[in-house]
């Protein structure tokens, strides 16, 4: 490492050069005559190369993932490399081994190091070992799935996922579920079954007939409802306007309030959040579902991180009562560390995902079945990836033990960071660690102009990305401009931790003085 905590010897990228050694052939595809598992050059179409272009990928993940470690978050080379992306379409193309193997030069050298233990933007964990192992059997199986009969195999391993993930975060296993690539397809699935209930109240069915005529659905939320919520109500036709915040000045929930406009607007959908991405705060859940009950209103609940909270019995407390949420969105791409795209959707009442999206007829579709799942009929998708596998491959790899592990091991390392941060007399926590997320800015003794503050730390998230060698992103909370690191990596150590105060507080005087200088 040099001074800057920097690689001096990155992972050696893959290039025509050395593709000799990558190739199972013995030879560089880019000079000598293309072997012959690669005819698919020179206008021929595919042949039958795949395990020789897979075998490519295998031998560059070594290099790559050892690489993750000591590589700087922001590639410096990257803008070249992009370049190197585009061009003409070839009228010939290069055969599979060759264009695997750009990419993968390509690609290894100019991704940015969100896998790795030093990216702390938004809430980005890495897939864990046997997630992304997982991930690689859905590309070798290549199933199509969404209805039972093309693929079986994905079926029964959406549904054994599915109650898996019931089971380890605490809910009963009658729930209704469904696999999304998102939090946010979750949030548009919950969302989309809370206005097939309230249309239902309005005596209209709106799978058939949609919402002409109907008034305003009423949405009300506390300050911490995340974009995609709104996002949502914009795709569903309830307009991302129509979300109505019933909030302190902190954003928190104003729950006498809620309670009176509830007396007043007849049936109604709530939004409670669990785990807003700007500190972590939760919604009060169990109060939330008293109110829904108490009107006869639905609640969805986004939990898309804050759910696995649920994992440790260090934080369950801050999710109590979510089983009683009619609809509830969350993702495994962020805190249980399995690949993009694994969000999912639960549901109270299992028949209300049939209910909102399972209306749409064609002859060759099968009919509706309890055991045989064709999970298109549950969800906005059609044909989908078969992403039920890694996470299979995860939950059946670490338990409900490894995953209890790796949430309080986030745990551990925010209230660790929280701790440096409050040691250090330049810096200044902005909000109490209670998850993952650590909400704080530079502070230098003497300084107490807000506006200078801001300015210095907006050009301090920008000097931090420039540098290269951590990220941790730049927030407003409470109106103020906030670094606001979020760890959910399983790859962080203490000493990325440490890496981060020590690069924040070295940057921050540099611009510091930059900007009085
Ligand atoms: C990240 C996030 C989402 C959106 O999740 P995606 O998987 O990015 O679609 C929704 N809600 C909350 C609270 C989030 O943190």
């Amino acid at each position: 490492m040099d001074d800057r905590g920097r690689p001096e010897d990155p992972a050696p990228a893959l290039s025509r050069e050395n593709l000799a050694g990558q190739n199972p052939s013995g030879q560089d595809p880019a000079r000598q005559a293309p072997p012959r598992q690669d005819l698919d050059a020179a206008g021929r179409g595919p042949v039958d190369n795949a395990a020789a272009a897979l075998e490519l990928v295998a031998r560059a993940a070594g290099p790559f993932l050892a690489g993750l470690q000591d590589r700087p978050v922001h590639p410096p080379d990257r803008d070249r490399l992009l370049d190197e992306l585009a061009g003409p379409l070839p009228e010939d193309g290069d055969g599979a081994l060759v264009a695997v193997a750009e990419l993968l030069r390509v690609g290894t050298a100019a991704a940015t190091a969100t896998a790795g233990p030093r990216y702390f933007g938004y809430v980005v964990g890495g897939a864990t070992p046997a997630a992304q192992a997982g991930d690689w059997v859905v590309s070798l199986l290549d199933q199509p799935t969404g209805l039972w009969p093309t693929s079986p195999l994905a079926a029964k391993a959406e549904t054994v996922v599915l109650g898996w993930l019931k089971d380890l975060l605490g809910f009963p296993a009658s729930h209704g579920g469904v696999l999304t690539p998102s939090a946010t397809f979750a949030n548009l699935t919950g969302l989309a079954c809370a206005r097939h209930w309230w249309a239902a109240r309005h005596g209209v069915d709106v799978a058939a007939d949609g919402l002409a005529g109907l008034p305003r659905m009423p949405v009300l939320s506390s300050g911490y409802a995340h974009a995609s919520c709104r996002k949502a109500l914009q795709v569903l036709g309830c307009g991302r306007d129509g979300l109505r915040l019933v909030a302190e000045a902190d954003g928190s929930l104003d729950v006498d309030r809620l309670d009176r406009e509830l007396a007043d607007s007849g049936p109604a959908v709530l939004i409670g959040t669990a785990g807003e991405v700007d500190a972590g705060r939760y919604d009060p859940l169990d109060e939330l579902a008293d109110l829904a009950e108490r009107h006869g209103a639905w609640l969805h609940v986004d939990g898309a991180f804050g759910l696995f909270a649920a994992a440790s019995p260090r934080t369950r407390g801050l999710v109590r009562g979510v089983e009683r949420a009619d609809s509830v969105a969350a993702d495994c791409h962020k805190w249980l560390n399995t690949p993009y795209e694994s969000g999912f959707a639960l549901v109270r009442d299992r028949s209300a995902l049939a209910r909102a999206f399972g209306s749409w007829n064609a002859a060759y579709l099968p009919e509706p079945d309890d055991e045989r799942i064709s999970y298109n009929t549950l969800g906005p998708e059609s044909s989908r990836r078969a992403r039920a596998l890694p996470l299979w491959a995860a939950l059946r790899a670490y338990g409900r033990a490894g995953h209890r592990a790796l949430v309080e091991r986030h745990l551990g390392l925010a209230r660790r960071l929280g701790e440096l941060v409050e040691a250090a007399d330049d810096l200044e926590l902005l909000s109490p660690v209670t998850l993952f997320v650590v909400c704080f800015r530079y502070r230098p003794a003497g300084m107490a102009d807000p506006a200078g503050l801001d300015a210095l730390n907006r050009s301090l998230g920008a000097a931090l990305a420039e540098d290269g060698r951590v990220h941790a992103g730049t927030t407003s909370h409470r109106g103020v401009v906030a670094l606001r690191p979020a760890i959910v990596n399983w790859r962080t150590r203490p000493e990325d931790v440490e890496l981060l105060v020590a690069v924040v507080r070295e940057l921050g005087a540099r611009v510091r003085s930059a900007l009085e200088g």
